[in-house]
């Protein structure tokens, strides 16, 4: 696999494992923690990358560990979706996957060790008398459970975990620093009362770690050296760093964080994106719509350009979002080197060669890619009836027109160059046939005389064509941050993000592609069989990016 670009996390890593380093001699060990409360998406594939992909560049670590230590919305399904997503980006955890959920023990062990050392209490302030209390730049915090004996915490603690108190009734706070600016240090929450099943431990803990505490410890005990993380955890890196000191953990890692990616006319957060499947809004979490790994996956993207996307948009410190068109970019460089090339037309009209014998066939080998001769050949077949894009024709040429039209020159790809002689037309006037006649000379489209002709379009065989379905997608949403804007996101949804074209022609060769085949169709851009819908006897593709390249030019 290709190695990941350096950045700034780099540089740190770079100073951790020198000579007189933290982490000097300590193999790089990093972990991707998602919250099994959705499917991934592509800001997710950024994680992933900088995580997975940094530790295969110091020839290290990556754990993978499902970030469930909150009880109310983990899903079983979740999980399994998440590893399957993380491999087919081709990244590998090996057997290191864990549950943050498997090291409640020892969480409790440490709230346990830090009471014993004065550092933590239980507090019974509810949540509204806590925000009172909270103070703001000028006046510290206040609670006045801060200074109660180590044994009562250490007793109500117990009794906490025993149940008998309901949700709400009392938290266990850290015991640092009332005044601090950074309000995360005025003694934070670290266990909160929450009766509430939890999917892998049951009804065995009725409180539950807050995220600050519990992350820390999770990669303490991984023995993580760097612990990398979005730039929304900056302010609570001293808290971070507050618990691996003062535990007795077997290890102290190193928290870096970078910033979240954003795509343009999209959102990226679990919540909004499972509110769009679950209203309906689209077909699913895979939707070829949705920026989640799978819909990306369905649509047609490769897991190469994907980390390809990844890499390119870089590590850096500053917030920003990424042009949606930049990621078709990635898409489009690896399907135009990797992609066989196949014809196919969307919406047909017919074209008759009527100087073309009837019943005659002939067959014209051509090359599944213009640059490269290693992905061979195919057969395509050629007789008296082809259909042809109904844009390939104009009885009335608009300027500039080089297609075919009543007295032009026209080259078939591949084939023959054709003469335009007419057209046919149904009672409202649109053309239902067009005719021509072709130029025995020309076989495979060249012209021996050396005669100009500038059109080339493509076509297929209307005897042996298949017919198929065509999907194609735009924007979901028609705004470029739908977050942003007043109202609801799903009011700025795109209605015409989805075209469904129901009456395609596709070259016979199509008809046993594989599903993980990716084509490009001659003038339309870059196709995959649709993993969902698609069967032998009703062939549905979806259009993964059209063939124009905003990004080439700049
Ligand atoms: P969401 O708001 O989409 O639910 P999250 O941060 O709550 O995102 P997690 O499952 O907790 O989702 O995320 C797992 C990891 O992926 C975290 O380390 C998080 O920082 C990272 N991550 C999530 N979204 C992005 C993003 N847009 N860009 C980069 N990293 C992200
Ligand atoms: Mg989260």
């Amino acid at each position: 696999m290709e190695v990941m670009s350096s950045n700034f996390i780099h540089t740190f890593i770079d100073e951790d494992i020198a000579e007189g380093g933290a982490y000097y001699g300590r193999k790089v060990h990093t972990r991707f923690p998602p919250e099994p409360n959705g499917y991934l998406h592509i800001g997710h594939a950024k994680a992933i990358f900088v995580n997975f992909g940094t530790a295969q560049k110091y020839n290290g670590l990556c754990n993978l560990r499902m970030d469930d230590t909150n009880p109310t919305k983990e899903d079983v399904e979740y999980v399994d979706a998440i590893k399957e997503d993380i491999s087919w980006l081709g990244f590998d955890w090996d057997d290191r996957f864990y549950f943050a959920s498997d090291y409640f023990d020892q969480m409790y062990d440490y709230a346990v060790e830090l009471i014993k050392k004065g550092l933590a209490y239980v507090c019974e302030l509810n949540g509204e008398q806590m925000r009172e209390y909270r103070g703001d730049l000028s006046t510290p915090a206040k609670s006045p459970y801060r200074d109660r004996p180590v044994e009562e915490s250490l007793d109500l603690f117990k009794r906490m975990r025993e149940g008998e108190f309901e949700d709400g009734k009392m938290t266990l706070r850290a015991r640092i620093d009332l005044a601090s600016g950074n309000f995360n240090m005025r003694d934070p929450v670290l266990y909160r009362i929450n009766h509430m099943h939890h999917h892998r431990t049951g009804d065995k803990w009725c409180i539950y770690p807050m995220y600050d505490f519990a992350h820390p410890i999770e990669d303490a005990i991984e023995g993580i050296t760097h612990s990398l993380c979005t730039l929304e955890f900056e302010a609570h890196r001293p808290l971070y760093d507050w618990v691996v000191e003062n535990i007795s953990a077997p290890s102290k890692p190193r928290q870096i964080e970078f910033a979240r990616l954003g795509i343009n006319n999209t959102v990226m957060s679990k919540r909004k994106l499972r509110q769009l499947v679950e209203e309906n809004y689209v077909d699913g979490w895979d939707d070829p719509r949705m920026p989640t790994i799978r819909g990306l996956r369905r649509r047609g993207y490769t897991p190469a350009s994907i980390r390809s996307f990844t890499d390119q948009i870089g590590v850096s410190k500053v917030n920003s979002t990424v042009e949606y068109g930049f990621l078709e970019h990635c898409l489009r460089d690896d399907l135009n080197e990797n992609a066989a090339r196949a014809m196919a037309v969307l919406d047909p009209i017919k074209l008759v060669i009527t100087n073309y014998p009837e019943g005659k066939t002939e067959e014209f080998e051509v090359e599944n890619h213009p640059n490269h001769p290693e992905m061979g050949t195919r057969k395509v077949s050629f007789s008296r009836e082809l259909y042809i894009e109904s844009t390939d024709f104009m009885e009335e040429p608009i300027k500039k027109y080089q297609r075919l039209y009543p007295g032009n020159e026209v080259r078939i790809k591949s084939a023959y160059i054709v003469k335009c002689t007419g057209c046919e037309k149904d009672e409202n006037g649109k053309v239902t046939t067009v005719y021509a006649e072709y130029d025995p000379e020309t076989r495979g489209g060249n012209t021996p005389d050396g005669r100009k002709v500038r059109g080339t379009i493509h076509w297929v065989n209307a005897e042996d064509c298949v017919d198929a379905e065509v999907r194609l997608y735009d924007n979901l949403f028609t705004v470029s941050d739908p977050d942003g804007e007043d109202g609801d996101f799903t009011d700025y949804l795109n209605p015409d993000s989805l075209k469904i074209l129901k009456n395609c022609k596709l070259e016979t060769s199509l008809k046993n592609s594989e599903k993980t085949d990716r084509f490009q169709f001659m003038r339309q851009g870059y196709f995959c069989i649709d993993t969902k819908d698609s069967a032998p006897e009703k062939l549905v593709f979806n259009r993964a990016v059209n063939l124009r390249d905003s990004f080439k030019k700049k």
